[in-house]
């Protein structure tokens, strides 16, 4: 059974940063990672490489930032007054922050504290890094209907619902 939309796909990974080799992260000592195809549920660049693939192969991916988590935009670096953060119990430099927008929920980092103003940068933390994938695939197998009206897997490695 080969990779493709409303199949639930189980895979291994190691993610690194493709300029530093820096290790962002892994399933190595845990269950892999579950997930429904075609439903947006990985980033694009990875969810497209694992079309076509089968349990038992392996691929090594590289996305730039785009198809990844973004490019690093300088439009989502904001300047807002210290008082705008009068609820927030701790601003310093690498806390992040949640904004509620139009949009939904944000996580904003605080990255400059001044006497007056706070800088925070909404991008992703990911963002602008091109990502080197080493994926081998576990599983493939069918979607159910509940996870297809769902748009994500259940099980072991999916989503857990409370
Ligand atoms: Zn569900």
């Amino acid at each position: 059974m080969v990779v493709a939309q409303h199949k639930v796909v189980s895979i291994h990974y190691k993610v690194v940063d493709d300029d530093s080799d820096e290790l962002i992260d892994s399933s190595e000592t845990g269950d892999p990672m579950t997930y429904l195809h075609g439903a947006r549920n990985l980033i694009p660049g990875l969810e497209q490489a694992l079309e076509g693939k089968q349990a038992g192969d392996a691929l090594e991916v590289t996305v730039e930032a785009a198809d990844a988590y973004g490019e690093y935009s300088e439009d989502r670096v904001h300047q807002v007054p210290r008082e705008a953060l009068a609820e927030v119990e701790r601003v310093e430099p690498g806390v992040t922050v949640v904004a509620n927008t139009e949009q939904g929920p944000v996580n904003l980092v605080i990255v400059e504290v001044g006497d007056e103003e706070v800088k925070l940068d909404a991008n992703h933390p990911l963002a602008g890094r091109r990502l080197r994938f080493d994926v081998s695939v576990e599983q493939v197998r069918d979607a159910t209907e509940e996870e297809i009206s769902h748009g994500h897997a259940h099980g072991p490695g999916g989503h857990h619902h409370d």
